[in-house]
């Protein structure tokens, strides 16, 4: 056992249902997954569709858009490797799916529901991790 491990960041550890994401990512591409059967996009990877229960499913590439659904600030450090404060945020997807992520790019003070975020992507030991940044930090009502 290496005497950095607890110093060093924790990273995912993908299993059957979860890797085809994982792998997307070290591609730098957002995936949902998707079922055949009745259409429905969601995250995270499972056996099954969640509205139908097919097993029939495949992996699809999404915009990278989305807005923040809901979010907290850590202001204490839990781990060496993730010093406070950080976002954590519900991201919900253009495409419906909602996943958990952080909010980098900003000051945690300058995060709020509903703002337009895109995904990036970010190395961590080598690991690309999708992120999320504000899409318009100084014109939050374009378009
Ligand atoms: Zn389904």
């Amino acid at each position: 056992m290496s005497t950095n491990s607890q110093n060093s960041y924790p990273l995912p550890q993908p299993t059957g249902f979860t890797k085809k994401f994982w792998d997307a990512c070290q591609d730098k591409v957002l995936t949902v997954y998707a079922c055949k059967n009745c259409d429905h996009t969601f995250l995270p990877g499972g056996p099954a569709c969640p509205q139908c229960w097919s097993p029939d499913l495949v992996s699809q590439p999404v915009s990278g858009l989305g807005t923040v659904f809901s979010f907290v600030v850590y202001q204490r450090t839990y781990h060496p490797a993730i010093p406070a404060p950080y976002v954590v945020a519900l991201i919900e997807l253009e495409e419906g799916p909602k996943l958990i992520s952080n909010i980098i790019g900003c000051a945690p003070k300058d995060v709020e529901i509903g703002m337009s975020v895109r995904v990036h992507f970010e190395t961590k030991d080598g690991f690309l991790l999708p992120r999320f940044t504000p899409l318009n930090p100084d014109n939050k009502s374009e378009g």
